[in-house]
């Protein structure tokens, strides 16, 4: 796929983050719909560092729960990376709450929406690749019902919630507790902010109110762990964001044990369908 053959649609961004924006394009020759996202890095070393990191991620495609990253290429009159990938026609998981208007995802629908998210995260587990950003943004979806992890491996000063000097740029944030002590990343971590998303869809609102990193911190150290209420909610999503949100990372389990869960494992091919039927019920 060369950079001559993709043509960027005018003005059709499908949204924009915190370092740039991603746009709708085609790829001329083959009439596939693609999507490009667009990031400035100024500094020589990091673009090369990123267009390296993208090229791995392009090797290790293949897999129906990761959006598929295409190419990516550094335009030759700025100091622009773009990236050229699959296209999701229903955009973000954020974009999907906003469509729900408070109202949270039935839990039927998010049973699948969940077994997608943890398929894509065993996927890069057993490719020994960590995501880092789980986050609503990074979840895309489309008409089909699909649901895709997209942003993974890249190094995290390209791909930020958390500033140059620590401050804190996202509203609201997945971090894990062992990341807010300032650990490594674990394939757990990844697991927790899983966790969180699909406490946020369930309930349409964000398991912690704080308004600042350290009362946010607090809150991931010493608060009640998030819990969905058992009246409300079906046993089986009660008991996955119950063992996604384990503070002690040890007790919490990877994606590669979580693919097994009694959420997760009925999630198939008419599920799929039948969210993609759902989603087409709500349009912007
Ligand atoms: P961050 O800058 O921290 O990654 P972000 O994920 O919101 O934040 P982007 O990755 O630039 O920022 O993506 C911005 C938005 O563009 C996403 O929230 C999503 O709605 C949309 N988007 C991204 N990639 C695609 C894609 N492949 N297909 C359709 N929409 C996309
Ligand atoms: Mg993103």
């Amino acid at each position: 796929l060369s950079p001559q053959d993709i043509e960027q649609d005018a003005d059709s961004a499908l949204g924009t983050g915190c370092q740039g924006v991603v746009q709708a394009g085609i790829h001329k020759p083959t009439g596939m719909r693609v999507a490009i996202k667009t990031v400035k890095v100024d500094n020589r070393e990091k673009r090369t560092q990123m267009l390296h990191e993208i090229r791995g991620l392009i090797q290790a495609a293949g897999c129906p729960y990761l959006v598929q990253w295409y190419a990516g290429f550094v335009a030759k009159e700025a100091s622009l990376v773009h990236v050229v990938m699959e296209l999701m026609d229903r955009g973000s998981l954020a974009d999907m709450r906003r469509r729900l208007d408070g109202q949270g995802v039935p839990a039927e629908r998010l049973a699948c929406v969940a077994a997608q998210m943890v398929r894509g995260l065993e996927h890069l587990q057993t490719r020994r690749l960590l995501h880092r950003d789980v986050k609503p943004d990074n979840v895309l979806h489309n008409l089909l019902g699909q649901v895709k992890l997209t942003d993974f491996g890249i190094s995290k000063d390209l791909n930020s919630t958390v500033g140059v000097a620590g401050t804190f740029v996202g509203t609201a944030s997945y971090m894990s507790p062992e990341r807010s002590l300032g650990k490594d990343y674990s394939f757990r971590s990844d697991v927790w902010s899983a966790g969180m998303v699909v406490y946020e869809l369930a309930t349409a609102r964000f398991p912690f109110s704080t308004t600042s990193f350290m009362e946010l911190y607090e809150a991931l150290c010493n608060a009640p762990e998030p819990r969905l209420d058992v009246e409300s909610f079906p046993a089986e999503l009660c008991d996955f964001v119950e063992q996604c949100l384990t503070r002690d990372e040890p007790r919490r389990p990877d994606a590669r044990a979580l693919v097994d869960h009694p959420l997760i494992a009925p999630q198939g091919e008419e599920e799929i369908r039948a969210l993609g039927v759902w989603v087409a019920t709500h349009p912007d």
